[in-house]
């Protein structure tokens, strides 16, 4: 459940890329980003990451959804407060603001 808070701020909006070392690039867009061109950005860093995991041969499914692990990623969404939010493409659950995703 989406739920209303801090997690609603757009600034909330970037992708920290970290490759096996844990260096990695903050891709933020500006806040003012159209909600459009960050989930463009959201959505093309999860494209570099599973080909990140995939060339390193790990298994290329990222995130991992926490309803139904190791089977689909979650997918990059726009919530209807208009933030960025990773959900369950199967049952279309809202997992956690883009951001918010716990380490692994
Ligand atoms: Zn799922």
């Amino acid at each position: 459940m989406w739920d209303r808070g801090p997690r609603d701020d757009p600034s909330n909006g970037g992708v920290l890329l970290r490759d096996a070392d844990g260096h990695g690039p903050i891709l933020r867009p500006q806040e003012e980003a159209d909600i459009h061109v960050r989930w463009q950005v959201t959505d093309t860093a999860q494209e570099a990451v599973v080909e990140a995991l995939w060339s390193a041969g790990k298994p290329a499914v990222w995130p991992n959804c926490p309803d139904h692990p190791n089977t689909h990623p979650l997918n990059a969404a726009i919530s209807p407060s208009r933030a960025l939010v990773w959900a369950c493409p199967l049952s279309d659950r809202v997992i956690c603001a883009v951001g918010d995703l716990p380490a692994e």
